[in-house]
């Protein structure tokens, strides 16, 4: 999500109508989704939001799911500060609940080092004072495609789906038929970047329809049909054929209302037009 925007400081739940009850949603608005999935063996949170503060929030709104053994564990679905930012209370000398974290190897180098202290840096600059607990903490468990997570009764197989990032990683249940889009799908659209991002995400997202799921729950959108896969992906073939596009068309392939967008995602748009221009440009 842009820099600019403000944010609420408050984690809530988020109901999920016609989802499976062992799927919950919780929401940082109108900034991220994060979601929590109960198992018989695990209980895995998807994403730590953006502070420390807002995953202490996510923590205490799961704590009655952490019963009869069941213990936790997290999935950063990529490094994006929105979706990574609160790792520092699950790991590390400051967790105050301590559970591994998994994550793509890129995420890792994402959050390390030179990479890590300039996104941090960038965002304390745009947002004085949200960050200043912050300590970027990578995952603890670097897994790649086709790692899974085994529940007992369900199956959390991850799936690596650059594009929007290059350490991007959605999740499939298929006893639920379901897929965890994390930013590799978005309502209205998902942000690329660069050509090779473009047309990396548009595989990405072939590759989640394939998996023919029946519920798709994106992080940003607040969506839960599979629908989104084919439209983001006919958002990104209309970009293509006409770089030049018109947002209004684009939000009437998204089926989403010029009246209240968010702002940013005019600059989503700009950014696949320019990454169209950019492939054609070869
Ligand atoms: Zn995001």
């Amino acid at each position: 999500v842009s820099d600019e925007a403000e944010f609420s400081d408050v984690v809530v739940e988020t109901p999920l109508d016609g989802v499976d009850a062992r799927i919950r949603r919780f929401r940082c608005a109108p900034e991220v989704d994060s979601f929590a999935i109960r198992t018989e063996r695990w209980l895995v949170l998807v994403d730590t939001h953006s502070t420390p503060a807002l995953a202490r929030q996510l923590v205490g709104l799961v704590a009655g799911d952490l019963t009869g053994g069941r213990r936790l564990l997290v999935v950063d679905t990529h490094a994006d500060y929105d979706h990574a930012w609160g790792n520092q209370v699950f790991g590390g000398p400051l967790a105050g609940q301590p559970a591994p974290i998994l994550g793509h190897p890129r995420c890792v180098e994402r959050l390390l080092g030179a990479e890590g202290a300039a996104a941090l840096a960038r965002m304390r600059r745009a947002q004085p004072g949200r960050f200043d607990e912050v300590e970027l903490r990578p995952p603890d468990i670097a897994v790649g495609d086709g790692a899974a997570i085994h529940g007992g009764d369900l199956t959390l197989r991850l799936v690596a789906t650059p594009g929007h990032t290059e350490d991007h990683l959605s999740i499939h249940i298929p006893e639920l038929a379901t897929v965890l889009a994390g930013d590799a799908a978005e309502l209205p659209f998902p942000h690329v970047e660069s050509a090779a991002g473009l047309v990396a995400a548009r595989a990405s997202l072939e590759r989640l329809v394939a998996l023919e799921p029946a519920v798709v729950l994106p992080c940003h959108g607040g969506t839960t049909g599979p629908s989104l896969l084919t439209r983001n992906i006919a958002w990104l073939d209309a970009v293509v054929a006409d770089p030049a596009l018109p947002l209004a068309d684009a939000l009437a392939i998204a089926g989403v209302p010029l009246e209240g967008l968010q702002p940013m995602y005019r600059g989503f748009h700009a950014d696949a037009c320019a990454a169209a221009r950019a492939l054609h440009d070869g």
